[in-house]
């Protein structure tokens, strides 16, 4: 790859580092690049930042230490689904991730991996989930400090498709949408690229989701994040390629001043 804008068939033979806050976000967000790295060459490695231990558990109303077990095995079973070559789990608390941890799990990690590409949320970290969108920022972090710095991609939703799961996020759970996030429009119209995805991707990524299930509900994935969101993300992903800016590097800088402190 060169700096042309990247396209869907730039994947062949990369290395691509995944990094998503929670088992899921990986399957549902990008499963389709994923296996389309896989079955093209690629390696995917995976960083999970979190075992996710405080959602809800919809097979046993599991926590902390069982349910962050039982989604570890999650993860592996949907990365079998994907072709994912290996994962790691950082282990942040779930809820508590912060932009400073973050970048200090990635760093050894990124030298280690050397990833051609990283992908993982854009600065909305989807629909504002604010260990989505701190995970970002130390992710970003990380990789403006790397000498060898992979590109960046991330995932484009449709216009307003994650909106309805963003307000009611902040209306029940306020301190977990991001303060930036709370309001205001979610996706976007311009990608960088757009993955058409094959039967196979398409049922890779449906069979990874279902890996995940102590985070289906009775409408099981096709009701996951909201009824309809799925029916379009298992037919296409669109990216966009993210440069880094000094906006970035303040934003982080201001995390780190308020002590990582989560904004009220
Ligand atoms: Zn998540």
């Amino acid at each position: 790859m060169n700096g042309s804008p990247i396209t869907a068939n730039d994947f062949r033979n990369q290395r691509v580092l995944a990094v998503f806050a929670h088992p899921d976000d990986e399957t549902w967000a990008a499963g389709g690049l994923l296996r389309r790295v896989a079955s093209t060459g690629g390696i995917v490695h995976l960083v999970t930042l979190s075992h996710g231990e405080r959602g809800f558990d919809h097979v046993a109303r599991r926590r902390d230490g069982a349910l962050a077990e039982a989604r570890y095995r999650e993860i592996a079973n949907a990365c079998a689904r994907l072709g994912v070559a290996s994962f790691e789990v950082l282990g942040l608390p779930d809820m508590g991730v912060t932009a400073v941890a973050t970048k200090a799990g990635l760093a050894p990690i990124l030298a280690a991996f050397e990833p051609d590409v990283l992908v993982g949320f854009d600065r909305d970290g989807g629909y504002g989930h604010i260990d989505h969108v701190l995970g970002v920022l130390g992710t970003f972090a990380a990789v403006s400090e790397f000498d060898r710095p992979p590109r960046l991609i991330a995932p484009v939703f449709p216009p307003g498709l994650l909106t309805p799961l963003r307000d009611w996020l902040a209306r029940h759970h306020r301190h977990l949408v991001h303060p930036d996030v709370r309001s205001g429009p979610l996706g976007g119209e311009s990608a960088t690229f757009t993955l058409e995805l094959t039967c196979d991707e398409a049922t890779a990524k449906r069979r990874a989701l279902l890996c995940h299930a102590s985070q289906l509900d009775r409408g099981g994935v096709d009701g996951f994040l909201g009824i309809g969101v799925m029916a379009s993300l298992f037919h296409c992903e669109r990216y966009r390629e993210v440069v880094l800016d000094a906006g970035d590097a303040a934003a982080l800088e201001i995390q780190v001043a308020v002590s990582e402190q989560r904004p009220a």
